[in-house]
């Protein structure tokens, strides 16, 4: 390809609206440009990336036995009427009427469509396992947008949906699309982890998302230092804390703590650690249910593992009002001492193992010490509701500690059980001819996402330095002085011809411009491999490679160049 005659619009200046490096550099590339926010068009250089991406996440996908098909963008609303989400699904479902006032939506993901499409198609155990995937544009009218292609509001991705006769069979095709992914991401030179996740209000069934490490990352993630545990801190555990040296229940004494609101002032004014304190906190779902949890003072509350423990579709923080009228006590005194009216206390497995802890008094600039589960307050259930922190040990394996990371989540799959085909009635017959239910899982990836993600991971001061697999061209070819020097001009196009010849993607730079210039723009467009041409050593038969990942530089013969861009080609693309 001739950069003269194709377009990469680079921009010299940081644009102020993009907060993440790759939204930044995506812009400045030219690979992508907004037209709204959330939605954006992919340019020449970017779409380049997004079907290379596309293309490993098909082979692989094939690879697995999945089928490729197309589903519609338009869904109408009788089948997410059919399966409850019309109304669940909330507001990033955008919605819209036809001109016969028939309602539809934009797809936000296509669970409904698929089982739609099954129910009609599938009759018998024999048509299964099956698994279905399509790679496509989604719409979800996210709440903020942001990051360029990571949160947008129109973005294309891979999703597969698996079919089978019983849960250990979906089970296979889980474990199968989970393989799969783990050559996915591999294959794209990414540093990732396949993390367990929350599976939220399905419940149940399991689930992992696989997350490109970066400290960007919206998600924070535990992995184990010694085992091969890692989660989301949505959903990590930790194994029992260690038991603090045994003292006996001291007497329980009122301190006063004028205006000390929080458990760090509380702490500092007593001269004790965070950890002897407890923190209260009040939530509420929709409905006007109230329940107080209790957390050590120096962990957070997870607010996911309380909502799942409770099975509430919804929590919040409770209002001032209904704080008062359950405690009595204004916000920042809060304690389970002496309740004005009886709620659930749910308390962290820790404070098991507590005693004559710091706790709010449910009074005005008051908080007791030595306070004392069972003879001061009472606990109705103990269960493991804090967010991990890094250090806790292991769940899983003896002497492992955790450590934390922050990740970009580009691809997720989820066992789904029969959430779907009970709903809208997706069934088949057995070898006995009885009807049974369809299991499923559905797995996804996003694909523009991914190769933001790529980019967050690799990257310098100079611009993108793309992994060879998803890179927009494999190796560009600058030509110093090409157009006043003829020479120059006739080797650079033998040697583009050489490359393309051995299935080398190559970017020609023959434009009108300085080499600073071409060499800028070829350092922020990312283009892994870089070969000059320039007279001074092509009189001595010589060209210059360039590696920019590692900024090593070799000058060699011309068919030794073309040699080695062709193996550090093939290298990077091998798979077995
Ligand atoms: P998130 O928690 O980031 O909103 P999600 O859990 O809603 O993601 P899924 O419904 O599991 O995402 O979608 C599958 C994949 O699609 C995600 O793993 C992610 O890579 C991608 N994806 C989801 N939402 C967006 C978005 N707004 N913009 C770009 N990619 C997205
Ligand atoms: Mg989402």
């Amino acid at each position: 390809m001739r950069y003269s005659r194709y377009f990469i619009p680079t921009v010299k200046e940081t644009p102020s609206d993009a907060e993440v490096v790759s939204h930044q550099l995506m812009l400045r590339a030219g690979m992508i440009r907004k037209l709204a926010a959330g939605i954006y068009n992919y340019l020449p250089l970017g779409l380049r990336s997004i079907r290379k991406f596309e293309n490993i996440v098909r082979e692989e996908m094939n690879r697995a036995e999945a089928i490729e098909m197309l589903m519609p963008g338009v869904q109408p609303a009788e089948l997410w009427q059919e399966s409850g989400r019309w109304t669940f699904y909330g507001k990033e479902l955008l919605r819209f009427k036809d001109r016969k006032d028939a309602e539809f939506c934009m797809g936000p993901t296509h669970e409904e469509v698929i089982t739609d499409m099954v129910r009609r198609e599938i009759k018998s155990y024999r048509q299964m396992p099956v698994n279905f995937y399509q790679i496509q544009t989604k719409f979800r009218d996210e709440i903020r947008p942001r990051f360029g292609l990571m949160r947008g509001r129109e973005f294309i991705m891979k999703d597969a949906y698996s079919f089978d006769v019983d849960s250990s069979a979906a089970d296979s095709s889980y474990d199968r699309m989970y393989q799969a992914y783990m050559r996915i991401f591999t294959r794209c030179g990414l540093n990732f982890r396949a993390v367990e996740a929350d599976t939220g209000s399905i419940g149940g069934s399991s689930s992992h998302e696989f997350m490109v490490l970066a400290e960007s990352g919206e998600d924070a993630i535990v992995s184990c230092n010694a085992c091969s545990y890692a989660a989301n801190v949505e959903k990590a555990e930790s194994a029992q804390l260690p038991v603090g040296t045994e003292t006996g229940l001291l007497q329980l004494q009122e301190i006063a703590t004028p205006e000390m609101k929080t458990i760090a002032d509380v702490a500092a004014f007593l001269g004790v650690a965070t950890e002897t304190t407890v923190k209260t906190l009040v939530y509420a779902h929709e409905n006007g249910e109230i329940v107080m949890a209790l957390v050590r003072g120096d962990h957070e509350l997870n607010e996911i593992k309380l909502k799942n423990h409770l099975g509430w579709d919804d929590i919040q923080m409770a209002s001032e009002e209904q704080i008062r009228s359950c405690t009595g006590s204004p916000i920042g005194f809060l304690g389970p001492c002496d309740l004005k009216q009886k709620i659930k206390v749910i308390a962290d497995n820790v404070l098991k193992n507590m005693v004559n802890v710091v706790i709010g008094a449910n009074q005005k600039d008051l908080h007791f010490t030595n306070a004392n589960c069972g003879r001061d307050f009472t606990v109705d259930i103990f269960t493991d509701i804090r967010s991990v922190v890094a250090g806790d040990p292991c769940p899983r394996c003896a002497d492992g500690k955790l450590e934390m990371w922050r990740g970009i989540e580009v691809g997720h799959v989820f066992k789904l059980g029969t959430k779907y085909s009970k709903a809208l009635s997706a069934t088949y017959l057995d070898p006995d001819g009885k009807e049974q239910v369809i299991f499923m899982g559905c797995y996804g990836i996003g694909i523009g996402r991914t190769v933001a993600a790529a980019i967050e991971q690799n990257h310098d001061e100079n611009g993108i330095i793309f992994p060879i697999p998803i890179a927009p061209f494999h190796c560009s070819l600058v030509a110093i002085n090409n157009t006043k020097d003829a020479v120059v001009m006739a080797a650079s196009e033998d040697i583009c011809k050489q490359l393309e010849n051995v299935g080398i993607e190559v970017l020609f730079d023959d434009r009108d411009e300085r080499p600073g210039v071409k060499f800028k723009d070829n350092d922020l467009i990312g283009i892994p491999l870089r070969l000059v041409v320039g007279s001074k050593s092509l009189a001595e038969g010589k060209v210059e490679l360039k590696i920019r990942a590692t900024g090593e530089v070799h000058t060699l013969s011309i068919s030794d160049a073309v040699s080695m861009i062709q193996q550090l080609v093939k290298g990077a693309l091998e798979r077995d």
